[in-house]
């Protein structure tokens, strides 16, 4: 490295010879910035022991989160160990409470405080649980690992205790993306677990929207009825949820479902770190990067996955989702190590968009295009959505430094 090459614009940190790069949270957005900062400083033949690259997070794994729904969940937690050790990433289990832009600090709820020379924030969003009597006590939901487990355990339970019709009884909440999925698996969830005796499932939908899946499109949605349909779920559309109890939920309509299970799917919010960094954010509680997932007006920061908004192409911005969370990991994390050394950065520009929503039994549905327009449905869909559950989306798991470099290169992955 010679002094062209030397990283750039370092805060003066007293006797610390190293340079710092931070990265919070470690889900889509974040384990791949982390491992795309590792590969960039191994192009670039940085010496080893010069750039620290370390990531905090409140949970030293890398969560599959877009697979809590299913009910088995044993392959949707990776420790963190397996997948930045190898790659020469530091990894410190902290939760994070504040960064100061100005003096390029974080600071964690263990009284820790991180200098840092570039700082990624990554640290996803949240389901919003709003202030409706009941749902604090009584809701689940498949948010985090943590709770998608906790539904569980609440299920066996019940499946273990007296066997009434509203043991087996579970009502969704949302209709979106999340809550549809949710509802599709559970009837044969169940079915599975209300063996002896066997009590028959009720699962309901419940949405304020006058559709199902209302940001689907009008072509996916006859798919996502009918399937909706063929799993025995049921639907209370244009309704909200007045109150939820132990023993089942209340509706505006003056319905009242009789359920031990309501499982709350509906918004997601930015992490409410974004508050910390001094600009605006949008309804989301995202902040606004540039096409290098630079924050706009913050320097030294970047930001990427759901706590930020970048444009994907020039209509559109990204969308809370695995789908843009990994490549805009991958491109923040490559290009925080060139602002480091004066390299140019890359723009992420992402030129398709598609969604794939599983539908339990029922397969899934595909769809192309900003309109989503269903492409494909069933079981041909269902073989593509268990493709990207199961392997598209997880790093490599052979503890290889080559092959976990090789993946987070800042390419983008073809349509699924
Ligand atoms: C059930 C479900 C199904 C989904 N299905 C899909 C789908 O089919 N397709 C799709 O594209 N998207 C889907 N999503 C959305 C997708 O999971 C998110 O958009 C994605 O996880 C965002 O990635 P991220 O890295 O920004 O955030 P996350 O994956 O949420 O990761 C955030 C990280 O930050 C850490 N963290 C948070 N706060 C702190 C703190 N204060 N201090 C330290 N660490 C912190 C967390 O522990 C975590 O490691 C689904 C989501 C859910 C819940």
């Amino acid at each position: 490295m010679d002094a062209a090459d030397r990283p750039q614009g370092r805060a003066a940190s007293g006797s610390d010879p190293l340079t710092r790069v931070l990265v919070i949270g470690a889900g889509f957005a974040g384990l791949w910035a982390a491992l795309g900062a590792a590969r960039r400083l191994e192009e670039l033949c940085v010496p080893p022991g010069s750039v620290d690259i370390t990531v905090l997070s409140d949970k030293p794994f890398h969560d599959i989160r877009v697979r809590n729904y299913e009910a088995d969940l044993s392959p949707c937690r990776i420790p963190l160990a397996d997948v930045l050790d190898p790659a020469g990433v530091g990894h410190i289990t902290a939760d994070v409470t504040g960064i100061n832009a100005h003096t390029r600090e974080v600071m964690t709820s263990g009284g820790q405080t991180y200098h840092y020379d570039r700082l990624v924030l990554a640290s996803g969003s949240r389901l919003v649980k709003p202030d409706l009597p009941g749902l604090r006590e009584f809701g689940f939901d498949v948010d985090t690992y943590d709770d998608a487990i906790r539904l569980q355990l609440h299920l066996q339970q019940l499946a273990d205790g007296p066997a009434t019709s509203a043991a087996a009884a579970v009502v969704v909440v949302g209709a979106g993306l999340t809550g549809i999925e949710t509802a599709c698996e559970m009837p044969s969830r169940l079915r599975a677990l209300f063996v002896r005796p066997a009590v028959a499932p009720r699962v309901v939908l419940v949405d304020h929207n006058r559709f199902v899946g209302s940001d689907m499109g009008v072509s996916a949605r006859p798919v996502i009825e009918q399937a909706l349909a063929d799993n025995g779920v049921e639907t209370r559309t244009a309704v909200s949820v007045a109150e939820i109890s132990a023993a089942g939920v209340s509706l505006s309509s003056g319905e009242h479902l009789a359920a031990a299970t309501v499982v709350w799917c509906a918004g997601m919010r930015a992490n409410s770190l974004t508050e910390q960094l001094p600009v605006t954010r949008d309804r989301l509680g995202r902040v606004a990067v540039d096409d290098y997932l630079r924050v706009v007006g913050v320097p030294a920061v970047f930001a990427a996955g759901d706590v930020a908004v970048a444009k994907m192409d020039d209509e559109h911005v990204s969308v809370m989702s695995c789908q843009h969370g990994r490549p805009m990991g991958r491109y923040a994390g490559y290009n925080v190590i060139s602002d480091l050394f004066g390299k140019p950065l890359l723009a992420l520009r992402i030129p398709w968009y598609v969604t794939v929503l599983d539908l339990g039994p029922a397969g899934a549905v595909y769809t192309e295009g900003w309109d989503r327009t269903v492409v494909s449905r069933g079981a041909e869909a269902k073989v593509t959505k268990q493709t990207i559950n199961t392997r598209r989306i997880y790093p490599p798991l052979t503890r290889d430094r080559a092959d976990l470099l090789a993946a987070a290169a800042p390419d983008l992955q073809a349509r699924p």
